[in-house]
């Protein structure tokens, strides 16, 4: 039986990022992933990679080209005449995109001494695990340390099946041959609101029907109401408090039926596609867990400690798989913790630090404490907030909505949170994620030089803002 130091299984953002840093450091490592391009080869990365974070964004960053040119550009002096959008070459890009960076999770196997093993990953007594390959052969591995990370796959309603045609999950919504005219989407979380952007910026007329009464509920409730207010601007129907019941095609359409749970009515909604974004779940299928004695919560999530360990000696799990945001970085971060912790390391996942971005544009990002929850929890915080149309960067670039908002503690200073809306938030988070890692307090920030002219120094005037010093507003 072939032996390893660390058997990882799940090659996205976690365990690949496992696997390397195991490698790393010395330890013999092997990682087993099943996944299959829709060409049927292996590809390495899991949904990140193959139908999430990097093909959405491939998207979102064609589509906003295409909307610019309609709606930024000519306050530029630049008009293009009555232009095209060629949806197959978009989606050409995007895949080539996705082809690069999987194929560079190869070459970082390769040169690290990662072996990939290609098939699905079975546990069997401690210490073993059954590897059922591509081609139908099954061969059993041993394995000093396991560790986990086999992810998550979006959640199925029945109110909503999928048929993968006119019934989509985020994946199918990532290949849309052509703009559709009429686009549902079930759930106005992060995903549906980025996969409803990228629709609607190329022509369809999105409807998004969220369950919840409140819009996005986990941000910052003025961030949160602006934001709203720009995405409807922005041709999004986003419709609260509507709980789809059930949706079936009929003929070329899907007929979505709805309430409306304030007024207590039931609706319908014709649309030619329609995409369930409605959250995803751990995915743990054909694992056999409880033949290695490791727990799942009622969630159906692998249970682990601070440290990503399991209730099973020597299994550890990590990412989506585990309790936590369902963020590659988050996964990421775990998995080269417990590398660390494996070669004998100490190592310390900061859960209190990790930076959320929802890329609509403009972005939402955040990092930290709401204001709603320090108050929930009785701590005491002072606030300061810049708007983006004090910026005189803002102003160049024609982006000017947006605000930068910092919470500090009232009697230490020290930052608790900052929420950020508007153009580059998800490259401005970075600075807030910094200063927290290093205990910063809000002064620090208000006395770090920010160079000008650039967004950041809406990081620089919310933070003197806290103390009532900001400059420009
Ligand atoms: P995954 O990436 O899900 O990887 C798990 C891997 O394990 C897969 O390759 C799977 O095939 C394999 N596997 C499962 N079971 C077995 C088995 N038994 N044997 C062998 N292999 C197995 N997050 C962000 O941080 N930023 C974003 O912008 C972002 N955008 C997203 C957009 C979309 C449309 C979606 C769907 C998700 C997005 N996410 C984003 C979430 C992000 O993709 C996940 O948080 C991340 O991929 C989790 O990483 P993971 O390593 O835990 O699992
Ligand atoms: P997220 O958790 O960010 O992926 O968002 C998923 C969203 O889908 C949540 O805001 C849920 O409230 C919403 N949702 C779940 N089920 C339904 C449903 N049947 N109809 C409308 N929205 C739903």
């Amino acid at each position: 039986m072939k032996t390893y130091d660390v058997l990882v299984i799940g090659a996205g953002p976690g365990g690949y990022v496992a696997a390397i840093r195991c490698a790393q450091l010395g330890l013999r490592t092997g990682c087993v992933d099943q996944w299959l391009d829709p060409a049927g080869k292996p590809s390495l990365g899991g949904t990140c990679l193959n139908v999430g974070c990097i093909p959405s964004k491939a998207l979102l960053d064609s589509s906003h080209h295409f909307h610019n040119l309609a709606h930024l550009l000519p306050a530029h002096g630049i008009s293009v005449k009555d232009p095209k959008i060629d949806i197959g070459a978009m989606l050409a890009r995007k895949d080539r995109v996705v082809k690069t960076l999987t194929g560079g999770i190869a070459g970082l196997f390769k040169k690290n001494k990662v072996e990939w093993i290609q098939g699905s990953g079975s546990l069997q007594s401690h210490g073993k695990v059954a590897v059922s390959g591509h081609d139908g052969k099954t061969e059993t591995l041993g394995a000093g340390h396991l560790i986990i990370a086999t992810g998550s796959v979006p959640i199925e309603i029945p109110a909503a099946p999928l048929d993968r045609d006119a019934i989509v999950d985020s994946e199918g919504a990532l290949a849309f041959r052509e703009v559709p005219k009429r686009l549902g989407v079930i759930g106005a979380g992060v995903i549906g609101l980025e996969l409803g952007s990228v629709w609607g910026r190329l022509g369809s007329e999105v409807v998004l029907l969220e369950a919840l009464p409140e819009f996005l509920a986990p941000v910052d409730r003025q961030i949160a109401k602006e934001a709203l207010e720009i995405l409807q601007k922005q041709g999004l129907d986003i419709r609260l408090g509507a709980l789809v019941t059930n949706a079936r095609k009929s003929g070329n359409a899907v007929q979505v039926h709805y309430m409306d749970t304030a007024a207590d009515e039931k609706h319908e909604l014709e649309v030619d596609k329609l995409i369930v974004c409605v959250g995803r779940r751990a995915y743990t299928d054909g694992l056999n867990l409880a033949a290695a004695g490791v727990k799942t919560d009622e969630r159906g999530r692998i249970e682990v400690d601070d440290r990503c360990r399991t209730s099973a000696e020597g299994i550890f799990a990590i990412g989506d798989v585990v309790k936590g945001p369902m963020l590659a970085h988050k996964a990421s971060e775990e998995g080269i913790a417990v590398a660390e912790l494996i070669a004998g390391q100490s190592a310390h996942i900061d859960h209190g630090n990790v930076p959320w971005v929802i890329y609509t544009h403009p972005e939402i990002a955040w990092v930290g404490k709401t204001e709603a929850e320090l108050t929930a929890d009785g701590i005491p915080h002072c606030v300061g907030s810049f708007p983006y149309r004090a910026l005189g960067r803002a102003h160049g670039a024609g982006e000017t909505t947006g605000l930068v908002k910092i919470i500090g503690d009232q009697k230490t200073d020290r930052i608790l949170g900052v929420h950020i809306f508007g153009a580059s938030a998800s490259e401005l988070i970075a600075e807030a994620v910094t200063a927290m890692a290093f205990h910063g307090s809000t002064e620090d920030l208000a006395r770090t030089v920010h160079a000008h002219p650039t967004l950041s120094e809406a990081v620089h005037e919310a933070a003197l803002a806290v103390d009532g010093r900001a400059i420009h507003f």
